[in-house]
């Protein structure tokens, strides 16, 4: 294994940083313990929320990677950062429902908790000053971030996801809603998926008792932080449990 040496700050969002290292086709992703929501308006603190969603999204990157799908996860280095293969994201955010939940469900006006025949895909355009708007196929290609050959892969990709987390999680009796991924590109230009899947980007819900484990508490404002400290305490525990 070689040395890693961190070299400059790249980039910094809501909840992690991206250090340039001494690979240039390699870099280095932080998780900080920052948690938000309604496109970023609440903001907090969070103590050890990074170090939970780092570990997490670790195990779930781990298990996809077993699976044979591409992603841009090569390993955990520390209790707060993963060594990732530099990609250039594309700006669009994937979103995966098997049932209805959050913006769905209000822009509808359609119960929570509906199980859809069918997994829905949405796509919403990665822009912080229109607020990451909801787009279709067809504007993702006019604005030029992607084609429609490659939303075709992202569509397969996302698909098979889907598949092998909503059975991953199921085992661990958790209910896989809906989830957000994000894909980058390589230098050989492959499309891997890339960011972090944690209880911020996905919903969960207990089999048994449809509690939710994931960061909805946050987002309608219960309880605040120990309560949401507890779930992703929770959800690592399970992810644990073989
Ligand atoms: N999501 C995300 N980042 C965002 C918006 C949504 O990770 O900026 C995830 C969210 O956790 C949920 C899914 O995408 O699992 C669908 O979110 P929704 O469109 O319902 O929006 P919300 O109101 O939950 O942000």
């Amino acid at each position: 294994m070689s040395f890693i040496i961190k070299k400059n700050l790249s980039l910094e969002g809501k909840t992690k940083k991206i250090y340039t290292i001494n690979n240039p086709r390699e870099v280095v992703i932080h998780y900080k313990d920052s948690i938000t929501a309604l496109d970023g308006l609440k903001n907090q603190l969070l103590q050890d929320k990074g170090i939970l969603n780092n570990e997490i999204s670790t195990l779930i990157f781990k298990f996809i990677n077993l699976c044979g799908i591409k992603t841009h996860f090569i390993r955990k280095i520390n209790n707060r950062e993963q060594l990732c293969h530099k990609v250039n994201i594309i700006p669009l955010e994937f979103v995966v429902r098997n049932i209805v939940a959050g913006s769905m469900s209000k822009r509808l006006n359609i119960q929570e908790g509906i199980r859809l025949s069918n997994p829905i895909f949405e796509i919403f355009y990665k822009n912080d000053k229109l607020k990451d708007p909801f787009i279709n196929d067809h504007h993702a290609v006019f604005l030029g971030v992607t084609s429609y050959e490659e939303l075709n892969s992202i569509y397969r990709i996302i698909s098979n996801v889907n598949n092998i987390l909503k059975k991953y999680f199921l085992d661990k009796n958790i209910i896989l809603v809906d989830f957000k991924v994000e894909f980058g590109k390589n230098h050989k230009n492959e499309i891997l998926l890339s960011d972090e899947i944690s209880p911020d980007t996905c919903r969960f819900w207990d089999r048994k008792t449809m509690k939710k484990l994931d960061k909805d508490p946050f987002r309608i404002g219960l309880n605040e932080n120990e309560e949401v400290l507890d779930i992703y305490m929770e959800i690592l525990k399970r992810l644990n449990v073989r």
